[in-house]
């Protein structure tokens, strides 16, 4: 491995999606950059690759990091650790300290490649309002872009990531694309599923303040390959580019898709010029140093010898700019560490995820479920409308793999049955005729900011290599919750538009099915018992904004504070509307590499 030497034009701090893509700006631009890298390298090979293929097999508890193996000095948090977190806040026993009122349920990868290892991939656009709540409906903020102004940049994020879209079916709600545009690839075929749900939205309707809202299905913008279109080759693995060109419908997206056909930032480090880059991994940024202009003037790391030792030698990094790359929730926690970046005191606060509110229901006839991608179509239809001024928007994801995380099918379905006595060639029959009908619907439910939902650092709670780990206070508003009682009101105008019986329809939420267990008075004057799951959408945690008195960061995501700073991803969302985040933090983040370009010279 080469260490450091002498200064760099760009520290990057982190090399995940974010983090990676400003890379490939700068090197590609003869800009020479030095990658501080947390995690492991072992995606960097094809072996490497497949020995995280056999791990994933090998764990007996499928979760988003079963994949990759536990590292104690680059610590993430896993499922279990905030799994029936209701029961348990605070939780202080994983990575994460969860200090409530209720838990925080996401969890992120720290190894090379970031969170993108183990991500399905989805990648809808922010409608235009999204990014203008405030004048728009009088809450949360407007953020310092537009759409228009973030769209050249959506472009470049879609052919940088490899995304499969018809432009036609994504034309929400003023959504729009250049007329010589096009996503580098096809849409993914739509699932037999999709097809009933089709059927049945174009029937089913709701009515919310004497106005009726009607449902449309469309595909779902993809980081997997699919078929090119013209100018645009598909990559495949990192090692092995012949395979994974296409998406061979392998069904395990998350947490690991075998071929590589979708995204992971590896793909994008694959493509870095070497002349222009060190990667130096298992090197864990701890402290940037702030010199008395108020500059950055460099970056202390800790690099450990092995994952199986808390040794360490400490380092310091210089270059001419510094990029904290490093996720939402890590990227804070450095800054907080460091006293940097925070005149505002915004520097951890507004954390926001999508609360993912789940339905599922038992359709008549089998619905070809388990196949292909986790999802290939959603109902758009709750993205935008004049409702949000009273509850937040949601985006309807179709799931294609039967109940998934809402029951963890086929084996709850095995203990239910063996539970009653049933076996042999009566267990046979009534798995498949369980099994094969199952449909699962998740609503990915806006949050807005609220400065109290925060990420913090405690010096009672160190990781073993003596950093920070991060402290979470976290609840979620009645604007969202009233918009959980409300999809759970579209779930059953479609799943009986379906021709469902109520009897086969489940929304259920209780302490011991749901992770998030919540109880809510609506704005109806019911009780209600909502639950909900992480989406593993850490959002919000250093916002760009118009004014430095309420902001981290300025449009650019350079810090108002140093210079020479800037700090990106999906913390920099002042709001984030309904739609998956990454493809947005990409299109941010090739702004912000632009004007790093402009600053370098
Ligand atoms: C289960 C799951 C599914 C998801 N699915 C989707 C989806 O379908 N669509 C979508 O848009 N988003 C999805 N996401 C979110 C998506 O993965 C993240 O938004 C994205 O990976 C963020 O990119 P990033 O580069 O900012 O952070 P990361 O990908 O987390 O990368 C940050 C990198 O920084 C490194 N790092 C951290 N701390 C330090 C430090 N102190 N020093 C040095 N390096 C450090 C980490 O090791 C890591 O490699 C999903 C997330 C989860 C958990
Ligand atoms: S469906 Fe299979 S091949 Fe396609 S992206 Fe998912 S895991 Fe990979």
């Amino acid at each position: 491995m080469t260490m450091p030497q002498g200064s760099y034009d760009a520290v990057i701090i982190g090399a995940g999606p974010v983090g990676l893509n400003i890379a490939k700006v700068l090197s590609d631009r003869g800009k020479r950059v030095l990658l501080l890298e947390a995690g492991r390298a072992s995606g960097l090979s094809y072996d490497g690759w497949l020995s995280y293929v056999d791990t994933f097999r090998s764990a007996l508890i499928k979760e988003p990091n079963s994949p990759y193996p536990p590292n104690a000095n680059a610590p993430s948090t896993y499922a279990q650790d905030v799994y029936n977190m209701q029961k348990h806040v605070p939780i202080l026993s994983g990575y994460q300290v969860e200090k409530g009122p209720l838990a925080f349920g996401s969890t992120y990868l720290r190894s090379l490649g970031g969170t993108s290892l183990h991500w399905l991939g989805t990648c809808p656009r922010m409608v235009p309002n999204d990014f203008r709540m405030k004048t728009a409906y009088g809450v949360g903020v407007d953020w310092p872009l537009t759409y228009d102004e973030l769209q050249p940049y959506y472009c470049r994020a879609e052919w940088a990531l490899g995304v499969s879209a018809n432009k036609e079916d994504q034309e929400h709600f003023g959504m729009w694309f250049p007329e010589d545009y096009d996503y580098p690839m096809e849409r993914i075929p739509q699932s037999y599923s999709d097809q009933l749900y089709a059927r049945g939205a174009a029937r089913a309707k709701v009515q919310w303040a004497g106005r009726e809202y009607g449902m449309t299905v469309t595909s779902l913008p993809q980081a997997r390959n699919s078929i090119p279109r013209a100018g645009y080759r598909p990559r495949g693995a990192v090692g092995a580019p012949h395979v994974g060109q296409r998406c061979e419908g392998n069904a395990s997206c998350i947490p690991i898709c075998p071929v590589q056909a979708k995204y992971s930032a590896l793909r994008t480090l694959g493509e870095l010029d070497a002349n222009f880059y060190t990667l130096v991994t298992q090197a864990v940024a701890t402290r940037l140093l702030i010199d008395e202009s108020g500059r950055i003037g460099g970056v202390e790391f800790k690099r450990y010898a092995s994952e199986s030792s808390n040794q360490s030698q400490t380092y310091t990094a210089y270059g001419t700019l510094y990029v904290v790359a490093a996720h939402a929730v890590e990227g804070a926690k450095l800054l907080l560490a460091s006293g940097a970046a925070n005149s505002s005191d915004q520097v951890g606060r507004n954390l926001m995820d999508h609360p993912f509110f789940l339905t599922w229901a038992l359709n008549p006839t089998p619905v070809g479920a388990f196949r292909g991608p986790g999802q290939t179509s959603e109902i758009p239809s709750f993205r935008d409308g004049p409702f949000r001024n009273e509850f937040a928007a949601f985006r309807i994801d179709l799931g294609n793999w039967g109940w998934d995380v809402a029951t963890f099918p086929p084996g709850s379905n095995v203990n239910d049955a063996v539970g009653k006595n049933v076996f042999g060639k009566a267990l046979r029959q009534s798995l498949e005729h369980q099994i094969t009908r199952q449909l699962r619907v998740g609503y990915v439910v806006e949050q807005l900011p609220e400065a109290g939902n925060r990420v913090t650092i405690d010096r009672e709670f160190l990781d073993p290599l003596g950093c920070y780990r991060p402290v979470i206070h976290y609840n979620v508003s009645d604007y969202t919750r009233e918009a959980m009682v409300r999809a759970n009101e579209v779930s059953n105008a479609l799943f009986r538009a379906m021709g469902i019986a109520p009897h086969d329809i489940r929304t259920s939420h209780t302490p011991d099915n749901t992770p998030g267990y919540m109880t809510y008075k609506g704005r109806d004057g019911k009780e209600y018992s909502l639950g909900f799951y992480g989406s593993g959408h850490h959002m919000g945690t250093h916002r760009m904004g118009v004014s430095r008195t309420d902001s981290v960061t300025d449009a650019n995501c350079r810090s108002w504070d140093h210079e020479n700073l800037y700090v990106v991803g999906c913390g920099s969302m002042p709001t984030v509307g309904a739609s998956n985040p990454t493809i947005t933090a990409v299109a941010i983040a090739l702004k912000a590499a632009d004007h790093m370009l402009t600053q370098l010279g």
